[in-house]
C-alpha cells in the first residue's frame, strides 16, 4: 500500500488514511483508530507517534470523555493552526488556487489570468502567482503545494509532458521549477483526478468524471483507487465516428470533434457561445451540434462505463454550462442503453481543492514510518 504512487495508482497509506479519519471524525483515541481501520493498536501507535513527530497530529485531552478507568482520555486531532498547503489549477481560462490548513479549512482562494503564449510566460505567470498566494501564508510553514494540470501528466516525475495551448510546453518538470524557486514539496497531477478526488466523499462507488471543455478529459476511480497513469482514459480521442472530422491527434472521428466546444465552434465554423445562443433560440441547425454531442457522448459514457463495471458518472467543465442544450437527450439515450448509468455534474472548481488533497495524501506517503 506504501508504494501507492509508484504502483501508478493511488490509494491512501495507512499513514494518510489515519490522518483523514482524524481529520473526518475530529479527535479520535488510539483504540477508535485501531477499531476504525481494523489495523492493531501497536501499528496505530507508530503511525501516530511520527505524525505527532511530522507535527501533522497533536494529542489532546477530550475532557468531554472518560475512559472505563475513569481516566480523561488522550485524544489525537490534526494541527490545525500552524500547518498550511497551497492547491493550484494551471488552466487556459485561468490560475486559480486555493490555500487550506491541515484540518482542510479554506482560508483563501485566488484566481489569475493565465498567459499560455509561451512556456517561459506560462511558467512566470505560475511562479508569480503562487507568490502571491504565499504572501497570505506568514508566520504558518507550508507544507506542499499541488498543482492540477491539463494535458499528459506524470505525477510521480512532476513532470508536465505536454499542455493543451501553449506550443512551446515540451516536458516541463514543473514540480522541480516551483520546489526550487520556494523551496517548498511540490506535486503535480491530472487536472481530471483532482476534481475527481475533491467531489468524491468516499471511494467506495467505482466512478468516471468527464471534464468538457475545449477538449475531454477523464479520471476514474475503481477500488478504491484512482486511475493516475500517465496518458491512459484519453476518452476525447476515441472514435465515434468511421473516417470522421480530422482531430489535432492525427486521427479521425475523435469524440473531441463532436462534443467539446473546440470541436463543435469548428464543425459549425461560428463561436461557441453564439451556437449555444442559436440553439437556444430554437434554430434547429445550432441544435443539431447539441444533439450529436449528447449522443456520441453517450455512446462513450455507456462503453466505458460497461467496460470498466463504474456507473457512477460524473461531468464537469464549461461546456456543462451549456447543459440545458445537450442533458435531457444524454439521459435519455442513456437510459435506453446504459440503465445503470447514473449522471450527476461537479464542478471544475475543485481542481485546486482536489490538488491540495492529493499533495497532503503523497506528503504523508512521503514519512517514513
Ligand atoms: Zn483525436
Amino acid at each position: 500500500m506504501k508504494n501507492f504512487i509508484d504502483q501508478r495508482n493511488m490509494k491512501r497509506s495507512n499513514a494518510a488514511e489515519v490522518f483523514n479519519l482524524i481529520r473526518e471524525n475530529g479527535k479520535m483515541t488510539r483504540r477508535e483508530i485501531a477499531d476504525t481501520m481494523d489495523i492493531s493498536w501497536g501499528a496505530v501507535s507508530t503511525i501516530v507517534a511520527r505524525l505527532i513527530e511530522e507535527e501533522y497530529l497533536v494529542e489532546v485531552k477530550d475532557s468531554s470523555a472518560t475512559s472505563a478507568k475513569g481516566r480523561i482520555p488522550f485524544c489525537l486531532e490534526v494541527n490545525g493552526e500552524e500547518h498550511f498547503a497551497v492547491g493550484i489549477d494551471v488552466n487556459r481560462s485561468g490560475f486559480s488556487a486555493v490555500l487550506v490548513n491541515l484540518k482542510n479549512h479554506v482560508l483563501g482562494k485566488w484566481t489569475a489570468e493565465a498567459d499560455f503564449s509561451s512556456r517561459e510566460s506560462l511558467t512566470c505567470g505560475v511562479t508569480d502567482f503562487i507568490s502571491g498566494v504565499l504572501e497570505h501564508t506568514e508566520g504558518h510553514r507550508v507544507r506542499c503545494i499541488g498543482v492540477a494540470m491539463q494535458g499528459v501528466v506524470d505525477s510521480e516525475k512532476g513532470i508536465s509532458y505536454s499542455l493543451p495551448g501553449c506550443k512551446d510546453w515540451e516536458s516541463v518538470n514543473l514540480a522541480e521549477l516551483i520546489r526550487d524557486k520556494f523551496g517548498i514539496p511540490v506535486y503535480i497531477e491530472h487536472d481530471p483526478n483532482c476534481i475527481l478526488y475533491a467531489s468524491l466523499t468516499d471511494f467506495s462507488e467505482d466512478t468516471l468524471l468527464l471534464r468538457i471543455d475545449k477538449g475531454i478529459g477523464m479520471a476514474a476511480t475503481l477500488g478504491g483507487r484512482i486511475l493516475a497513469k500517465s496518458g491512459i482514459l484519453e476518452v476525447g480521442h476515441t472514435c465515434v465516428v468511421r473516417d470522421g472530422r480530422p482531430c489535432m491527434c492525427g486521427r479521425h472521428g475523435c469524440l473531441e470533434q463532436y462534443a467539446s466546444m473546440r470541436g463543435i465552434a469548428k464543425a459549425s465554423g461560428m463561436e461557441f457561445s453564439r451556437l449555444a445562443e442559436a440553439a437556444r433560440n430554437g434554430d434547429a441547425k445550432a441544435s443539431e451540434y447539441f444533439n450529436e454531442a449528447a449522443k456520441y457522448l453517450a455512446y462513450v459514457i455507456s462503453n466505458v462505463s460497461h467496460l470498466l463495471c463504474a456507473y457512477n458518472v460524473l461531468l464537469c467543465g464549461d461546456m456543462c454550462g451549456y447543459r440545458d442544450l445537450f442533458a435531457d437527450k444524454l439521459t435519455c439515450i442513456l437510459a435506453n442503453s446504459a440503465p445503470n448509468v447514473k449522471v450527476s455534474y461537479t464542478d471544475v472548481e475543485n481542481a485546486p481543492l482536489g490538488a491540495v488533497l492529493i499533495a497532503i495524501d503523497r506528503s504523508l506517503e512521503q514519512i517514513d514510518i
